[in-house]
C-alpha cells in the first residue's frame, strides 16, 4: 500500500500549522508567547521581592493539574482533527473570498461606474486595504461569536469552546467544526466585500501585507498576546485601552462561568467592536476570581461524544418543534439553556 500522499498532507498540514511564521499555531509565535508570560511573572515577582527561580517560574506557567487535565487533552484531540482533517471534511463548504469580492467590486462598478487606478503610491493604499481588512476580519469575528452566544443552535456547536475548565493555548483550537464552517463562510463574506470596496475605490487590485498568507496586522496581535488569551495569567488592559484591545484578561471573561460575564467581550484581538455594539466587559487590572467551563457535571464532557457529537443530538432537538407541524416546548433541562 502507497502512503506516500498521505504522510505528505500529514506533514504539508504540520509544517503550515508550526513552522510557517504566520500561522496561528507556528512554534515562533506560541514561543513569543512563553517569552512575555516568562518576562512578566519574573517582573511580578520582583517587584514583590520574591526570588526568582526558572523551576517555580515554570512551574507557575504550566501547572501540572492544568497540563494533565481532561480538558485539555479534549483541546488536544480537537487541535489534531482542525489541523488535519477539518480541510478534508468541510472545506468544500466554503464561500470564495475572492468570489465575493470580485461581485462586490463589479456591482460597484456597475452603480457608479469605473474608477481610474489610484495614482497614490503603493504603500498608502497597501496600509490603507490591510486595515481594512483586518478591521473586517475582526467585525466578521464578532458577529459569528455574537450569532454563536445568541442563537440557541448555533450555541449548541459553539459550547463546546466553552466546556474547557482550564484555558491553555490549544484551547483556542477547540472549536467544533459546523462553528468552524460557518465562521470561516461569514469571514469570506467581510473580508471579500472590504476587499471588492478597496478595490474599487482604487481603482485596481489591491493586495493586503501578508505574513504567510495572513493579514499582517492580525500575526502581529497573534503574537503580542493571542496564544496569552487561553492561558490562567491575568494580564488586562484597563481604561481606553481595555476599550480598543482584547487583552487575555478580557478573553478570560469571556469564559467566565459568573452570569454577569456571561456574553461579553466578543472580539478577537480588538475590544473595539465590542465596545461600539456594547458586549464590552472591561477586566479589572487586579486579578478576578473565575471559574471556566459550562455545565460542570454534563455527562460525555471532554470525550469525542459529548464534544463532536453531542451538539449535533442536541442542535437537532432545538430543531424539532420547528420541524413538527404541532408546536411544542423544546425537551432540554433548564441548564441546558443557559448561555454564558
Ligand atoms: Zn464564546
Ligand atoms: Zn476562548
Amino acid at each position: 500500500m502507497d502512503l506516500s500522499p498521505g504522510i505528505s498532507y500529514f506533514l504539508g498540514q504540520l509544517s503550515r500549522a508550526f513552522l510557517d511564521p504566520g500561522s496561528h499555531a507556528s512554534l515562533l509565535s506560541l514561543a513569543g508567547a512563553f517569552l512575555i508570560a516568562f518576562a512578566l511573572l519574573t517582573l511580578r515577582r520582583l517587584r514583590k521581592g520574591r526570588r526568582v527561580r526558572v523551576k517555580a517560574l515554570l512551574r507557575a506557567l504550566f501547572p501540572r493539574h492544568i497540563v494533565s487535565s481532561k480538558s485539555s487533552l479534549a483541546d488536544l484531540s480537537y487541535f489534531y482533527f482542525n489541523v488535519f482533517l477539518f480541510g478534508l471534511v468541510f472545506g468544500w463548504a466554503l464561500l470564495s473570498y475572492e468570489m465575493v469580492s470580485h461581485s462586490v467590486a463589479q456591482a460597484l462598478t456597475a452603480a457608479f461606474g469605473p474608477r481610474q487606478p489610484t495614482a497614490l503610491p503603493p504603500y498608502i493604499y497597501r496600509t490603507a486595504i490591510t486595515i481594512l481588512l483586518f478591521l473586517a476580519y475582526e467585525l466578521g469575528y464578532w458577529l459569528n461569536h455574537y450569532l454563536s452566544h445568541r442563537v440557541p443552535f448555533l450555541w449548541e456547536f459553539h459550547k463546546v469552546h466553552h466546556s474547557a475548565t482550564v484555558l491553555t493555548p490549544l484551547t483556542n483550537f477547540r472549536v467544533h467544526p459546523v462553528y468552524m464552517c460557518i465562521f470561516l463562510n461569514i469571514l469570506a463574506l467581510f473580508i471579500g466585500t472590504a476587499n471588492g470596496f478597496g478595490d474599487y475605490i482604487f481603482g485596481q487590485a489591491t493586495h493586503q501585507y501578508v505574513l504567510s498568507e495572513n493579514n499582517i496586522i492580525l500575526v502581529f496581535f497573534i503574537y503580542l498576546y493571542v496564544h496569552l488569551q487561553h492561558t490562567q495569567l491575568w494580564i488586562s488592559f484597563t481604561g481606553w485601552l481595555g476599550h480598543l484591545f482584547m487583552s487575555p484578561a478580557h478573553h478570560q471573561i469571556h469564559h467566565s462561568r459568573n452570569p454577569a460575564h456571561f456574553n461579553k467581550n466578543l472580539g478577537s484581538c480588538l475590544a473595539l467592536w465590542d465596545w461600539m455594539f456594547g458586549t464590552l466587559y472591561v477586566p479589572a487590572a487586579a486579578p478576578e476570581k473565575l471559574e471556566f467551563g459550562v455545565e460542570p457535571d454534563r455527562p460525555y464532557a471532554h470525550t469525542m461524544r459529548g464534544e463532536l457529537l453531542a451538539p449535533f443530538a442536541r442542535a437537532a432537538l432545538l430543531l424539532k418543534p420547528l420541524i413538527d407541524r404541532r408546536p411544542q416546548a423544546v425537551a432540554l433541562p433548564a441548564q441546558e439553556q443557559k448561555q454564558p
